[in-house]
């Protein structure tokens, strides 16, 4: 007998007859002789009416409230159900999350999960219950016993952090698309059902505004190898695998608390190549990588920070041993490019072999604000300056000197614990399977901030982040520019990055007072602004992958304003008002769009 845990979303109990359906389903489940646990969400847009309600109270509702009314809404879908199932004979029994011992920390709106109780949950399915759980909610250790939530989208955490503690067969995510779409199938009615996705790419896409998972649960299901599908509420479909690599057991203790880094990585056979000061026009990123790409060479990271006036500058790491070629084909651009150039403002190619990549990962990062912050203090600790930054939600990757590299490591494998895990050396997989973007997500909902004129000392980047994650404010895509400028006599450089919208105004407010700190530095501040990202574990031996997405972005004649990659990722920032086209240009150009339409029920 298999033990299977499924949850269904608010759209799936949105009504009398859904919850009927999700009854009739469950019941089926148990009748092909399995024991179920369920969790659902609240019905339909029942949560945002609870907001909307504390909204017309109060303009700042306490956190501990809104958690106590937001709670309520699954605790009306956890009873209808029950009573669905009993009224088909089927014994069930609804819990809250404080019935079952979902125990978190007692952090109001954004709890993580400690610890599960699975006794009474076992007890109860040993009685041939069904057990109804409450998603989105846990308890806090005593004597407090505080109700806490999760965070918006939060049930899927629920369910597949059940499925880790109870040791599950499967965790199935039923909801109300067919299963993980090559993108937002509201944006792009083109997008199509993929029949399986790896954690890590999910996790990308998850944290990038693909709403059909909560990252927490993708990172859960990472970390303890649940076997996941996410698939259609209605229909016997299969859906979309989500796999996990196979992993050591590890203690469900702290479920959530994890190690937010699991890994070292670094790489001392990477060269930079940097052209500065390029025009700030459409197409010049395509063409760039185009000719690259055309060489079959293979590039690594690209950053491309905030402009500065009319231009950009764009640097590339590639291995060492092609760098001579790569920076043939960046030279043999100068001609046409400096044509379009005002005097003065030349480009310029620079590169350097004597760098190392050293990026720490791990999915426990996300939402996570003082982890970047606390790797860029062990470099400024060690007197290692950093030269450039590209982060994506489960990576922050920095170039530094070559020389630095060892004991860059060991600082990091000293602070971050893990000294039984030693670092790994990045190479190129020979058993990578997969396309090169497997999706695209669209993520409209943050701003950007520039901090121009920070000093080039170590410490610097430390300093911007930990102010930030002091403030509990999560930052998303960190890119430092690759030029040194002189500013009032010191050798200054830029760091640009991206944070949540709600988040923009008071993170603004924060960095006044370090921007003084600097020397006078500059913030500049950009809410109209969008982030397209394209995902794919084949990219890392697919050569091209970057200059197809910049060129799709360039044939829509949209400008990118900031570009930053890891292995599996591509982020542009574009202006806000182009993101949709440039989501649906992307999608198109990787030939993800299908021809069948993807209903999605309002
Ligand atoms: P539930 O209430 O079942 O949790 P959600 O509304 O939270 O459902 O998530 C499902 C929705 O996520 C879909 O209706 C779809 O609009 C949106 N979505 C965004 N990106 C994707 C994607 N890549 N694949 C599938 N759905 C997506
Ligand atoms: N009901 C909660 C929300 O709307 C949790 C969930 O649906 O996952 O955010
Ligand atoms: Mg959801």
């Amino acid at each position: 007998m298999a033990l299977i845990v499924q949850k269904y979303g608010g759209t799936s109990v949105g009504s009398v007859e859904r919850i009927q359906t999700v009854a009739e389903r469950v019941q089926a489940t148990v009748q092909a002789g399995n024991s179920v646990v369920v969790v659902v969400s609240a019905m339909g847009k029942t949560t945002d009416g609870l907001v909307k309600l504390a909204g017309e109270i109060s303009s700042q509702p306490s956190r501990r409230e809104m958690d106590m009314l937001l709670s309520t809404g699954e605790q009306v879908s956890i009873a209808l159900l029950s009573m669905a199932l009993q009224e088909r004979g089927q014994a069930a029994v609804s819990m809250t999350g404080a019935q079952v011992g979902i125990v978190t920390e007692a952090r109001h709106s954004h709890a993580r999960i400690l610890r599960i109780e699975t006794e009474r949950v076992k007890r109860c399915l040993d009685q041939g219950q069904v057990v109804v759980v409450a998603g989105f909610q846990g308890i806090s250790d005593a004597p407090d016993l505080e109700i806490t939530t999760l965070g918006r989208g939060g049930s899927d955490t629920s369910a597949v952090a059940l499925a880790a503690a109870l040791q599950a067969d499967s965790c199935e995510i039923c909801t109300d698309v067919p299963g993980i779409l090559t993108t937002d199938p509201r944006l792009v009615p083109s997008a199509q059902l993929m029949s399986d996705i790896t954690c890590d790419e999910m996790l990308e896409l998850a944290s990038l505004g693909a709403k059909v998972l909560h990252p927490r649960a993708v990172e859960i299901a990472r970390n303890y190898g649940v076997t996941l599908v996410v698939r259609s509420s209605w229909t016997d479909e299969p859906g979309t695998k989500v796999t996990a690599p196979s992993r050591l057991p590890r203690p469900l203790e702290g479920l959530e608390l994890a190690q937010p880094v699991d890994a070292i990585e670094f790489d001392a056979n990477q060269a930079k190549v940097a052209l500065l000061r390029v025009p700030d026009r459409p197409g010049i990123a395509a063409h760039l990588f185009g000719t690259v790409a055309q060489k079959n060479l293979n590039v690594d990271l690209i950053i491309q920070s905030i402009n500065e006036g009319n231009f950009n500058d764009i640097a590339f790491t590639v291995e060492k041993d092609v760098l001579a070629q790569a920076t043939t084909v960046a030279s043999s651009l100068i001609p046409e490019l400096r044509g379009n150039a005002n005097d003065g403002d030349t480009v310029e190619l620079v590169t350097d072999t004597d760098i190392a990549k050293v990026s720490i990962a791990g999915a426990g990062m996300i939402g996570r604000p003082g982890v970047a912050a606390k790797m860029f203090s062990i470099l400024a600790a060690a007197g290692v300056n950093i030269q450039m930054i590209a982060t994506s939600e489960v990576k922050v990757s920095c170039t530094i000197a070559a020389q630095d590299c060892d004991r860059t490591i060991a600082a990091l494998c000293d602070a971050f614990d893990l000294n039984q895990s030693p670092a790994r050396l990045l190479d190129t997989p020979a058993t990578i399977t997969g396309p090169a973007v497997r999706g695209v997500a669209l993520d409209r909902n943050q701003a950007r901030l520039a901090l121009r004129y920070v000093p080039d000392q170590p410490g610097m980047a430390a300093k911007l982040f930990q102010v930030l994650a002091d403030r509990g404010i999560s930052v998303d895509m960190i890119i430092q520019a690759q030029r040194c400028r002189e500013h009032n006599g010191i050798k200054t450089r830029d760091i640009a990055f991206t944070v949540a919208q709600a988040d923009a105004d008071m993170a603004s407010d924060v960095l006044q007072s370090l921007a003084k700190d600097f020397g006078g530095s500059a913030i500049v501040l950009d809410k109209d602004i969008a982030k397209v990202s394209a995902v794919g574990i084949g990219m890392i031996t697919e050569p091209g992958t970057a200059a197809k997405m910049f060129q799709a972005l360039a044939d829509s004649n949209i400008n990118i304003q900031m570009i930053a990659t890891s292995e599996i990722k591509i982020s542009c920032v574009v202006a806000e008002d182009s993101g949709i086209a440039a989501l649906k240009a992307v999608h198109l150009a990787f030939g993800l769009a299908g021809s069948q339409e993807i209903q999605v029920p309002a």
